[in-house]
């Protein structure tokens, strides 16, 4: 069993075939910046995002480029996927694909070990398959098609007529999990979040569970039945494991009681595959479930969700050849309250990115360095006049980095930025009220001018720390300047406010350049 010291978190991993558009950045970014919070907290943070790369589509796309769906899911690994994460700035412990063979062994396993304990048996399917979901529909799953599938029942996702497909497969006796997995929601209401998400995988379990179909014998892309090998594992029932074999599940049990169970953050649209079907599989096994799965909302642009198959998918470096990978990182973490829908466009991205990153936080920073250069040599006073006004702004940095520490105790992303966002607006203020520039003029004024500027430094010091599993770049740059010891990433972000600096400032460029050119 788990030791529970770490905080492991996981993105899914993402299907090779699709080309990464801003949804699987965002989902992405939110877990990389949990993450980060968690490794600024003294934790042992462990963040694992990776590639899901076996099932009949990726065979099919594959096929029709004329390659091996190995070499596609190669050419995609390396082309799209990884890239997206240095396009975003993410900073993750590992990256697993489920052609990897500690992935396939380490599956395989797992499911000899649930064959040999009773929980798989065979049977026959018949059903609606929609091949780009990977998945048998119900009925009520299905809407009327539209345009050339006028007439026939469709995905609704996918907009695509299903196939009836008729198999001999081997099948989890996941329908025995039902009161085990409403018994789990009710003790641990945690464990599925945000509330809503809770409501709806509550209210799927009661209508009652059927088995699964865990195993395709009609295309062979895919991990091999361990007892059975004309048989592959269906899709999903592979990936789902690469969240312990990428643990140590199978082959590594120190790391594995080191880092089970974790924090699984996924898009509300595969809630029911990690709040249903993955904790009644580790049941099965007698495996500890996850500590939550969080479902966030959809990205919708034009009120539409965000995929390619909509046509509406806007690719991540769009937005980050203008903008930089931290206003991206920001602008998803701050305008979206994280748990619901959120919409994106780009007026409200430059308009966020103006007010907020250049004028509010950026031209802080230039203006207290600035001063300290012109004022003081560069030199940051060390002690000085102090008044009420000061000790607000001390008050104020303790009270927003309590507050942003709760509000990422339960995944509340945007409300931790809304809080730390009161330091940088509270800062710009009390420079305005204090007026360094006034008192600047007159040398009996220098004990009070010295104290303004220490607080405001101090200040700039504390943001950085809270800011820095956000807008990393912006913020190592920030520290840099401020002569803070060490990195910024290494600064407890639970006492932000314990400044560690050095005797004097150094230069530093605008952290968010002006924007000229228009987009969109
Ligand atoms: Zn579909």
């Amino acid at each position: 069993m788990s030791d529970g010291s770490s905080f492991y978190i996981t993105t899914p991993i993402f299907y090779v075939n699709d080309v990464p558009h801003i949804g699987h950045a965002y989902t992405e970014v939110a877990a990389d910046v949990l993450a980060r919070w968690h490794r600024q907290s003294g934790e042992d943070a462990w963040l694992l995002t990776g590639t899901d790369e076996h099932g009949q589509k990726i065979l099919r796309t594959a096929t029709a480029n004329g390659v091996t769906p190995k070499e596609w899911a190669d050419r995609l690994v390396e082309t799209a996927w990884k890239p997206l994460l240095k396009t975003v700035d993410i900073k993750n412990d590992d990256f697993i694909r489920t052609t990897d063979e500690r992935h396939e062994v380490n599956a395989q396993k797992f499911l000899q070990h649930l064959f040999d304990a009773g929980h798989i048996y065979t049977g026959e399917y018949e059903g609606f398959y929609c091949v780009g979901c990977e998945e048998y529909k119900q009925p009520s799953d299905l809407i009327d098609g539209v345009g050339e599938y006028a007439g026939q029942q469709v995905c609704a996702i996918h907009s695509i007529p299903c196939e009836l497909l008729h198999e001999k497969n081997y099948f989890f006796r996941m329908s025995t999990f039902g009161d085990q997995l409403l018994a789990l929601y009710e003790e641990n209401p945690n464990f599925v979040q945000p509330e809503s998400a809770r409501n709806e995988v509550i209210s799927f379990v009661k209508q009652g569970l059927s088995d699964l179909s865990i195993s395709r014998s009609s295309f062979d892309w895919g991990i091999k039945v361990p007892w059975d090998d004309s048989h592959v594992v269906y899709v999903w029932f592979d990936a789902l494991l690469n969240y312990i074999t990428a643990a140590g599940y199978g082959h590594d049990d120190e790391k594995f009681s080191r880092l089970w169970p974790a924090t699984h953050v996924v898009g509300k649209d595969i809630l029911r595959f990690h709040a249903v079907i993955w904790p009644a599989m580790l049941l099965a096994a007698g495996i500890e479930v996850p500590r939550q799965v969080f479902g966030h909302g959809w990205l919708l642009v034009g009120g539409e969700k965000m995929s390619k198959s909509k046509l509406t998918g806007i690719a991540p470096s769009q937005i980050t050849d203008t903008f930089g990978s931290d206003a991206f990182r920001y602008y998803f973490m701050r305008a979206i309250s994280f748990g619901q829908d959120g919409s994106f466009s780009w007026e409200d991205l430059s308009a966020r990115y103006q007010s907020e990153l250049a004028n509010g936080f950026g031209n802080l920073a230039s203006r207290v360095i600035a001063m300290i250069v012109r004022y003081c040599d560069g030199e940051i006073p060390v002690g000085g006049d102090f008044s009420e006004a000061d000790e607000l702004i001390r008050g104020t940095e303790k009270r927003v980095t309590d507050a942003a520490t709760l509000a990422i105790s339960h995944l509340a992303i945007h409300e931790a930025i809304a809080a730390i966002w009161e330091l940088v607006d509270d800062l710009n203020g009390y420079i305005t009220a204090q007026e360094p520039w006034a008192l600047a003029k007159d040398p009996a004024n220098r004990a009070r001018l010295e104290a303004v500027l220490v607080t405001a430094v101090r200040g700039l010091g504390t943001l950085a720390v809270l800011l820095s599993p956000v807008v990393p770049q912006a913020t190592a740059k920030l520290w840099t300047a401020l002569g803070g010891t060490g990195l910024v990433t290494d600064q407890r972000i639970d006492r932000a406010w314990e400044w560690s600096g050095g005797p004097r400032v150094f230069p530093l460029e605008a952290l968010f350049p002006r924007i000229e050119a228009t987009v969109g």
